[in-house]
């Protein structure tokens, strides 16, 4: 056919974001053939193209079920359509992909079962019943099974399984659901189970699963190797065997995630609503932090005395087989000894998890890249990112315009590193905190493997200011041709800047543990001014000696007795202190009270995060930590819905910088305890000053400054109790709240801020 038909119209569409992997051309294929529609689809760079003709009508129904039907686990970040010309095409092609500049783009992330593949998994007539690594374009292994690019079966673990007939023949038919699902496998021809027991040894058996389950149920402890790496598994009913695994895993209070066999029985233990449910059953299916119920099936070793639970459900056939088998809810928490890497390969895990594990569900499908959980809280009916990891990684953030390759090279805790490319900011899973040696190994193999396949060539990479930073001695070993040093709460700001695309003017808010300061003291709670691509500090919370680094985190009570002393005097503080914290040793107290006065290992803090510690241990609720975070969250979980008052504060401008002077506060919280107020109301009321505290300062340095937007970023803000107030007393000052949804407002989120910051210097000379 030559010539335009009357009638006939075409248009070209092209979609951007997470659309390749994902069965985005059978999708168009299937779909072009139900209109009558004529044209081609094909994968580029980062991108699907397509071109459909045919009669108008046909056209405008295309447009429309095209929107609504697009396949769920694809993410579009971009959908532009414009008129074509018809080409006088007859039926309707999947081109073959260009593979020219190839990019990471092209991996999409692991994404969780699909409906379809769980019903073939429970149907005994088909040929994948009962099958653990059943997969569809629509769902399976990703990102973890890469080992190189293109993303093509070649390349990643599922090498070494060559399909049978039955699957090649799936694998090449446009309108199959498994038209190049490259982890494509069946009984016949994919990966199997194994078993082993704690030392190693093979356990003859059948049923694996089955096996496993038992054992559970029995009270043991299975090591599994499950997408990003191995976890341990528990009966997160029985406190006996939840109890064994923190004794053996080290790990003494910090909360354990729950995979639970259905949505009905995470109701039974959690407060959730339709949107958390929507989250629960996403592609990404990350760990949901919700509110625990009074009378969960839970034992109480699993979150410790917490009245949050982290929840999930089953996102491999594997994990649905084990749950199903299993039928109630288990501790499915990383392979690994408390502030390792997860543990990814069989040997490995043999090695590493021995002594923790009685048993070892095992299969020969290798885990390529190493990839923990992903964690998030629910905020307003969207994702709080908390941990990006599994399901996110390495979907980029889309910048709002395009820049010259550069690395964010991430924070010390909590790490990820990021890459610019284009317009895509592609952040890496959760590293760890870059403490050991082998969590820097981690970062240093996943940081090239990044940097190999993007086929980056760095124009910069930007480290945190602090001078002991592990990140920051890299640096000179990142490969790139200059380095920037950003201030950790500046990047906490750009971070959100980079993620919202928000260009105007607007004030900052960066509240967490500890950052260092560019007058060398450590800052915590921050306040910015933001003009466009300019972030200059403009004010804090007031500086309080902060009693010897680790010590004083791990033990809060030592940060209440400097904020005591402060407010008191040295002779009151001591008394209050004994009263306030009869498990401390006198002498204990008596010797910080001489070593801040004689300033000896004391560094000056505005840290917010050091205030919620002392807050939490004036309450009794979190004298000592056992983890990062710990004396926050106690303090969170014990606040009462509703109490009326709060405490005194003073925003004070000194230097051009607007304080805000918590002296009164702690009076007031300090008097509270003393007057055995209960931990709920006190708790209350300190999230409730300490959100008047930011909003006023807000106002303020919005009406001098002509903004009507406030950024709020920073670990502190994972706090939803403080955040929500935040939030809502914004929207009534007519302030819009720019917030986190795409990385975490913790330090998992800086590297983007750093990355976005180096990319806008390097685009501006
Ligand atoms: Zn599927
Ligand atoms: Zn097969
Ligand atoms: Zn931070």
């Amino acid at each position: 056919m030559t010539g335009r038909s009357v009638g006939v119209a075409a248009i070209g569409i092209t979609v951007r974001g997470v659309v390749q992997g994902v069965g985005f051309r059978p999708f168009v294929h299937r779909l072009a053939k139900r209109c009558g529609l004529a044209g081609w689809v094909e994968n580029t760079p980062g991108s699907v193209v397509l071109h459909v003709e045919g009669d108008a009508a046909a056209l405008s129904r295309f447009r429309v079920l095209f929107r609504s039907e697009i396949p769920p686990a694809a993410r579009v970040t971009r959908l532009m359509v414009r008129k074509a010309r018809p080409t006088g095409a007859s039926g309707f092609t999947i081109r073959a992909s260009r593979r020219d500049g190839i990019a990471l783009s092209t991996i999409p992330p692991d994404i969780a079962s699909c409906p379809q593949c769980l019903r073939e998994l429970a149907d005994p007539a088909d040929r994948r019943h009962g099958y653990p690594f059943t997969n569809c374009t629509n769902c399976g292994p990703r990102f973890t099974i890469v080992a190189s690019l293109p993303y093509d079966r070649e390349r990643t673990s599922m090498a070494a399984f060559p399909m049978c007939a039955a699957c090649r023949t799936e694998y090449e038919d446009p309108l199959d659901r498994r038209f190049h699902a490259e982890p494509n496998a069946c009984p016949a021809c994919g990966p199997r189970l194994s078993m082993r027991g704690a030392d190693g040894a093979p356990v003859e058996t059948d049923d694996p699963v089955g096996t496993a389950a038992r054992a559970l149920l029995a009270g043991s402890i299975v090591a599994v190797r499950g997408l990003g790496g191995f976890q341990l598994a528990a009966d997160a009913t029985n406190d006996a065997a939840v109890r064994t695994l923190r004794e053996r895993k080290r790990r003494e209070e910090k909360p354990f995630a729950v995979m639970f066999p259905n949505i009905v029985s995470v109701r039974a233990a959690v407060r959730i609503k339709a949107a958390d449910e929507a989250i629960l059953r996403s592609p990404q299916a990350p760990v949901l932090l919700a509110p625990g119920r009074a009378r969960s099936p839970l034992a109480p070793s699993v979150s410790m005395g917490l009245p949050t639970a982290g929840v999930f459900l089953p996102y491999t056939p594997l994990h649905r087989m084990l749950l199903d088998r299993a039928g109630r809810p288990l501790v499915m928490t990383s392979g690994n000894v408390t502030d390792e890497p997860i543990a990814i390969g069989n040997d490995e895990a043999l090695s590493r998890l021995r002594g923790i594990a009685d048993l070892f569900l095992l299969h020969d499908r290798e885990v390529v890249q190493r990839s923990d959980d992903p964690v998030v809280r629910r905020v307003g009916r969207g994702v709080y990112p908390i941990r990006r990891a599994r399901g996110f990684v390495p979907a980029p953030v889309t910048l709002p315009r395009s820049f010259p390759d550069v690395a964010g090279l991430g924070g010390e805790l909590k790490n990820t590193f990021c890459f610019v490319k284009g317009d895509a900011a592609y952040l890496s899973q959760h590293i760890g905190d870059l403490e050991q040696a082998p969590v820097r190994d981690f970062y240093e193999e996943a940081y090239r493997f990044f940097h190999r396949f993007l086929d980056a060539r760095l124009r910069a990479a930007c480290n945190d200011l602090h001078p002991a930073y592990f990140t920051t001695a890299f640096a000179e070993r990142a490969g790139a041709d200059r380095l920037f040093a950003l201030q950790h709460h500046k990047a906490h700001i750009y971070s959100v800047l980079a993620e919202t695309g928000f260009a105007g003017k607007a004030v900052g808010v960066a509240f967490d543990g500890t950052g260092y300061g560019e007058d060398g003291a450590i800052w915590g709670g921050e306040f910015f001014t933001v003009d466009g691509m300019e972030v200059r500090r403009a004010g804090h919370l007031s500086y309080f000696p902060l009693p010897g680094g680790d010590a004083a985190i791990r033990e809060p009570w030592r940060t209440a007795l400097s904020l005591l002393r402060e407010t008191l005097g040295p002779a009151k503080a001591e008394e209050a202190a004994r009263e306030l914290f009869p498990g401390v040793p006198p002498a204990s107290i008596r010797l910080l009270l001489e070593a801040l006065e004689k300033k000896i290992n004391v560094v000056a803090t505005s840290s917010a995060g050091r205030l919620f510690d002392a807050v939490s241990a004036f309450c009794g609720l979190c004298v000592r930590s056992s983890f990062e975070g710990q004396a926050p969250m106690r303090l969170e979980g014990a606040a009462a819905s509703k109490a009326a008052g709060t405490y005194p504060f003073t925003l004070a401008s000194a230097g051009g910088q607007l304080t805000v002077d918590w002296k009164e506060l702690v009076e007031g919280v300090v008097a509270d305890a003393r007057r055995r107020v209960p931990a709920g109301v006190l708790s209350r009321r300190f999230h409730d000053t300490l959100a008047s505290a930011i909003l006023a300062a807000s106002s303020r340095l919005a009406e001098s400054a002509g903004a009507r937007h406030v950024v709020l970023s920073g670990g502190v803000f994972q706090n939803v109790t403080l955040l929500s107030r935040v939030l809502s007393g914004l929207r009534k000052r007519k302030l819009t709240p720019l917030i986190h949804r795409l990385v975490p407002a913790n330090d998992g989120g800086i590297s983007l801020g750093q990355a976005y910051y180096a990319a806008m210097r390097v685009a501006g000379g």
